[in-house]
């Protein structure tokens, strides 16, 4: 049995470090949140501009960037403009010049902070066009609202997910040159969607997703996000996709911290909370699928290249030095990190960092 390996440190192409900026008593804190990261074992990180307001100028963008860089030393933080009527195209010129070149696109109303999102795509056609041009990434969050869809639709938290491929088709056909990357794969409709476009669209998948289902969500409200997780077979999808060593499906964790106290409230908001333990808990579970090693006891390439080579290819950044060391020592997750519930609190997984 192999006890020890060892891993190119990461990249988590998907987070939510929250605000830098009080709003309210339970808002979490971005300066404590950006370091948990890096204790987890990754690097750089994609930071989801969904704050309250949200992040649709390049100042603001570059104002966080600063707060996590300081919070953070070491950690490399990319930051994600905020698609709405607040963002101008003019703006995403001055954001690409400055090194903002992601663009996240919530449908009005589907998740946390997306209540300013977008209610009608074609309204934003000038945005795409100019992001093509300049060779920016469209992050989208793949969910039909309720509200585009007439009720005989059957939308609702299972369906969501698929019922929103018609309008991604119909905007890779209208830009075949923008990069589109849809965010947090659940399903294997999506899977299977993303796998057949072309190069320039890959998918993000997160940790939850490859260990969860629906029926875990109903019973630990710290499982409670969006995309909910679904059956046996959509899971089943999404480790067949990785294991195969696809490479338009890379890491992105959606770490979504919120207090405890509203996590347990009747209004439960959507989040799974992963960072801290981000890595061991990736390496637990493709161990469990038997996509970590091979019959040898020699490290797969599939880890790898899903937390650090597959999304950075896509995204045209330098590789990251250095790496990352795992021991087989089980650890305790904890049950409470700066007053949030974290992804399996108070369960012991095999892998720690050395
Ligand atoms: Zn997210």
């Amino acid at each position: 049995m192999t006890n020890i390996i060892t891993l190119p440190i990461g990249d988590d192409f998907h987070t939510h470090l929250r605000q830098f900026k009080k709003v309210d008593e339970l808002c979490m804190d971005a300066r404590n949140l950006a370091p948990l990261g890096l204790q987890g074992g990754f690097q750089r990180f994609l930071a989801m501009p969904n704050l309250k307001p949200p992040i649709t100028s390049t100042a603001q963008a570059l104002e966080y960037q600063k707060v996590l860089e300081e919070s953070a030393p070491g950690g490399t933080f990319l930051m994600s403009m905020y698609l709405c009527n607040d963002l101008s195209v003019e703006e995403l010129e001055t954001a690409h010049k400055a090194g903002v070149k992601w663009v996240k696109l919530y449908p009005s109303g589907v998740t946390t902070n997306s209540d300013g999102g977008v209610d009608d795509i074609e309204e934003y056609y000038p945005h795409f066009e100019r992001m093509q041009e300049l060779g920016m990434f469209l992050n989208i969050h793949a969910e039909l609202p309720k509200s585009w869809a007439p009720e005989s639709l059957n939308v609702f938290s299972m369906t969501a997910e698929a019922f929103f491929i018609p309008v991604l088709q119909d905007i890779i056909s209208d830009f075949p040159d923008l990069k589109i990357v849809i965010e947090h794969v659940s399903s294997r409709v999506m899977v299977d969607f993303i796998a057949t476009r072309d190069r320039n669209v890959g998918g993000t998948i997160t940790a939850h997703h490859l260990l969860t289902i629906l029926d875990d969500s109903l019973i630990d409200r710290s499982l409670t996000c969006k995309p909910t997780p679904k059956s046996p077979d959509d899971r089943q999808a999404l480790l067949d996709v990785i294991d195969s060593g696809n490479k338009k499906f890379w890491l992105g964790s959606d770490s979504a911290p919120h207090p405890t106290s509203k996590k347990l409230s009747y209004a439960c908001p959507c989040g799974v909370f992963s960072s801290l333990n981000l890595l061991p808990i990736l390496v637990h579970i493709f161990e469990q699928n038997n996509m970590l090693l091979g019959e040898n006891g020699e490290l797969l390439n599939t880890l790898p290249n899903f937390i650090s080579k597959y999304g950075r290819e896509f995204y045209k950044l330098p590789e990251l030095e250095g790496t990352v060391t795992l021991v087989r020592k089980p650890q305790k997750i904890p049950e409470s990190i700066f007053g949030a519930t974290p992804f399996l609190h108070g369960k012991t997984i095999d892998w720690s960092i050395k």
